[in-house]
């Protein structure tokens, strides 16, 4: 088991890409050119490359490692590996299939309408500058044009769907070169973030050992997926990353900065207990974090926004255009985030077998993100694997109650530090009284059932989407509006190829 899990990671990690005769790896080649380019035929390339690459070579092995873990988890009592997975981040909580069912068709609605719209913006830009680009009309998006290997984050195709273009918006990326930003000072601002609320400093191991760009030596590879380590001592937490000088890898600092938080504030618990109130709280403490940071209010003190004085018209549009790119982060992740691991658990408990792995990893893509691939697929291909959490076994439900979590953890932080106004404008920086609130549900770990630390913080004991929708309620507005019902994907067709699997 342990060595296909080996091989499995090591061939998402050595992925590499053939494109304009140069190797390429995921980060930063091919990363960057999914960021930028709007080239159809190019995008679809690197997509089709990146999945020949990696998933595509792993479709057996998985089978196997499947039926070993399941194995395992049998042994040790459960149904199948799936029940194990959930009650390894989700400690007794039978019922977390069905309230992260119920959470997603609370926010389905609101995806929808955000679909709708980008899929029209996208639909006119292609037909504008790539005529002969055959856009899709079954009301399905194509996933290679998201700005995203799995169209899972959609916020580099702002430009072309921001709601209100004649309201320039900045580009922080340049700013951030302008204004003298590098690696290392942007990891001692978001540590500066975190101290500000009465948080932790970081450790003096973690400046001299972490890993925060990618090696100049030759001599090694490395896999840059950006991850926080703690080392079950005292004083030794790191973080490893390759690290550009950009907005996206900076809010990935405060992310990973959120875990080693984390790490040092249950570091007085006994052995057990060090670990977060569920999988989901862990993923959400520098995400909250970030959503502050992101704030035209932060961000002015930061240098990187101008104070200048617009006037209240445009203000409503800056706002519009700041919630439609905070909503490319995090509601256009949040099918993705909830499918991955609705897949992976009906792989596990035999529901979905083998020879139908890709074909329903499509249908559900299809179902839950309304987009089709480039070119048709078959059972041959295997692109659950291109995603590096299915390649490492990672648990990736994490990540969707974590979008819905730290919504609940900003307001309940918003409230503490006295914030007034709409949620989505509260930056909590300084605020001793956000902070305490924070660290002392951290402190307890996972000593305390997480209903019970969710309580402590927020006065629920429920995962709930209502910060969420209170958070995305204008741009919600302005979407109902622009979109006139014309909504869904309801007609749409997988992009599938029959063909019998070697
Ligand atoms: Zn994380």
């Amino acid at each position: 088991m342990n060595n296909i899990q080996t091989k499995l990671e090591e061939i998402y990690g050595k992925g590499t890409v053939v494109f304009n005769e140069t190797t390429l790896q995921l980060e930063p080649g091919i990363t960057n050119i999914f960021d930028s380019s709007r080239d159809p035929a190019v995008l679809s390339e690197l997509w089709v490359k990146w999945r020949d690459a990696t998933g595509k070579k792993m479709a057996n092995l998985y089978t196997e490692w499947v039926e070993l873990q399941n194995t395992g988890a049998l042994e040790h009592g459960f149904e199948n590996l799936g029940e194990a997975w959930r009650q390894k981040e989700f400690f007794d909580t039978p019922e977390l299939v069905e309230i992260v069912e119920g959470l997603w068709q609370e926010i389905k609605p609101l995806y929808v309408q955000l679909h709708s719209y980008v899929r029209r913006k996208l639909k006119n830009y292609y037909a504008q500058h790539h005529p002969n680009y055959d856009f899709p009309n079954d009301g399905s998006i194509p996933a290679h044009l998201l700005g995203n290997m799995w169209a899972q984050e959609w916020d580099n195709i702002f430009d072309i769907v921001q709601p209100y273009p004649e309201v320039k918006e900045p580009e922080f990326d340049k700013k951030m070169v302008e204004k003298g930003y590098n690696v290392g000072n942007m990891f001692r601002i978001a540590e500066e973030f975190y101290t500000s609320i009465g948080l932790y400093k970081m450790v003096p191991d973690f400046w001299k050992r972490s890993m925060l760009v990618r090696p100049k030596e030759k001599d090694r590879e490395v896999q840059c997926h950006a991850s926080a380590y703690d080392f079950y001592n005292n004083d030794t937490f790191r973080i490893k990353m390759c690290t550009e000088v950009k907005m996206t890898y900076f809010q990935t600092i405060h992310h990973e900065m959120g875990h080693i938080e984390y790490f040092m504030a249950y570091r007085d618990q006994p052995a057990v207990y060090r670990s977060g109130a569920n999988g989901g709280f862990h993923e959400a403490i520098g995400d909250t974090i970030a959503l502050s940071v992101r704030t035209r209010k932060h961000l002015q003190t930061l240098g990187l926004l101008e104070e200048n004085s617009v006037s209240d018209e445009d203000k409503m549009k800056s706002d519009i255009n700041y919630l439609m790119r905070q909503a490319l982060l995090k509601l256009a992740f949040l099918p993705f985030g909830y499918l991955v691991d609705k897949w992976r658990w009906r792989v596990f408990s035999g529901e979905v077998t083998p020879d139908k792995y890709n074909e329903e990893w499509w249908k559900m893509r299809l179902e839950y993100q309304g987009v089709t691939s480039p070119i048709p697929r078959t059972n041959t291909d295997f692109d659950p694997g291109a995603k590096f959490h299915v390649a490492a076994n990672s648990q990736y439900i994490v990540y969707f109650t974590s979008f819905i979590l730290q919504f609940q953890f900003y307001e309940a932080m918003c409230n503490a530090s006295g914030h007034q106004g709409p949620l989505y404008t509260c930056d909590f920086y300084r605020s001793k009284e956000a902070g305490l609130k924070l660290l002392n549900m951290l402190k307890l770990g996972g000593s305390k059932h997480w209903k019970e630390a969710l309580q402590q913080m927020t006065g629920k004991t429920k995962m709930d989407t209502e910060p969420f929708k209170k958070y995305f309620q204008p741009l919600l507005d302005f979407l109902k509006k622009e979109n006139k019902g014309e909504v869904g994907w309801a007609k749409a067709n997988i992009n599938w190829k029959q063909e019998t699997k070697k």
